[in-house]
């Protein structure tokens, strides 16, 4: 079956943000090494001064890399939003499922694409106040409700953002085969302030742990779950409802354990954020192989990410990733991982 608002075979979306530099790159030297060529290309330049060397090796200084999409510090909150995300929602309203995913390193912008700020709201309140206006339009037909749950997952296990102290919660499976999370808050409101004002909240909850690389790094992937339920009305069938999922998830940051030195319980943590990252990143293989040829197994039992999005990766659903990173010479070593995964996700 097609989606609406794009062909089925191209179900996954790469886009590729470069924040502004910062004060601190500023204030230790760092120059500009990754650049926005055109609206799908990004260039990256090695830093290292040793230019004989790269004449000699006749390897370029310089790297290109493709997306479907890509912004660069100029690029407004608005701009970013429209391009990855808000063709999903017509999907959503007619029972799609669909996952926005933030992926890179820590301080490279991802929650500031997904959460953004009071003066420049990211992606989760442009995405509901879009949703609640088609929701409106279509009111004479049909009778929708809307509930979200804003959620980590740190170390394997799940938490309540809006509602921290209930503790750790659990991933079910109920009789139709939905995953639910057993009590987590779910809240319906379709005021744009006041979904900015829980979910900055949630976001303070957020397990944010020292580093040796970074003060705070964030070790926990943040998941904005949006269930929209529709009955149609005008033909009086009440029980005919469709469900579209929506989870929008600002993931946890990429960063190597060799780079924040982590040790012990850091370690651990380390360990468990690869594991959710790698078991997303099998899943999305898995799920493009299977496009194309039809066998491949996907295993979503391999972390908790994987098991509470099983529904919104595969089958009719559509997944974008939008990739970050810092311009500074200073993070060329992460910008290249990343922009060699995201290169990799792209092509599958
Ligand atoms: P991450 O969530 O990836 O760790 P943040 O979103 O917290 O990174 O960004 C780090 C800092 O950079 C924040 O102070 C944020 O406001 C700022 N920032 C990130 N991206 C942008 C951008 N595109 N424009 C302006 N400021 C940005
Ligand atoms: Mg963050």
């Amino acid at each position: 079956k097609e989606l609406p608002g794009g062909s089925k075979d191209h179900q996954l979306t790469v886009a590729l943000r470069i924040r502004p530099m910062n004060e601190a790159e500023l204030e230790e030297g760092a120059t500009v090494v990754a650049k926005r060529v055109d609206d799908q290309m990004v260039v990256l330049m090695d830093p290292c001064e040793d230019s004989e060397n790269h004449l000699r090796a006749n390897r370029s200084r310089e790297k290109t890399y493709m997306f479907d999409v890509a912004f660069d510090q100029k690029a407004q909150q608005e701009e970013v939003y429209e391009a990855t995300t808000k063709n999903l929602i017509e999907g959503v309203i007619s029972g799609y499922n669909a996952t926005v995913f933030a992926y890179g390193p820590t301080g490279a912008g991802k929650t500031y694409t997904m959460l953004g700020v009071d003066s420049e709201p990211g992606i989760y309140v442009r995405t509901l106040n879009d949703l609640f206006k088609a929701i409106e339009a279509s009111r004479d037909d049909m009778d929708c409700c809307v509930f979200m749950s804003y959620l980590e997952i740190y170390n394997e296990v799940i938490r309540d953002l809006l509602n921290p102290s209930s503790g750790y919660l659990d991933l079910r499976e109920d009789a139709k085969g939905e995953i639910r999370i057993a009590g987590i808050t779910e809240f319906s409101t379709s005021n744009a302030k006041e979904i900015m004002a829980l979910l900055t909240k949630g976001n303070k909850q957020r397990t944010q742990e020292p580093t040796a690389a970074n003060k705070t790094s964030s070790r926990s992937h943040a998941i904005l779950q949006v269930t929209v339920k529709q009955k149609n009305r005008i033909k009086d069938v009440s029980e005919e409802v469709r469900m579209g999922k929506l989870f929008m998830v600002d993931l946890a940051g990429t960063e190597r354990a060799s780079q924040t030195q982590n040790r012990g319980k850091r370690m651990k943590e380390g360990a468990h954020i690869n594991r959710s990252l790698l078991a997303l990143a099998n899943c999305i293989n898995a799920l493009s192989e299977k496009a194309g040829k039809g066998s491949q197994f996907v295993n979503y039992r391999d972390s908790k990410l994987t098991r509470l999005l099983k529904d919104a990766l595969g089958g009719n659903s559509r997944t974008v990733m939008i990739a970050h990173i810092s311009p500074a010479s200073t993070n060329f070593e992460e910008s290249r991982n990343t922009l060699l995964y995201a290169d990799k996700a792209k092509n599958i």
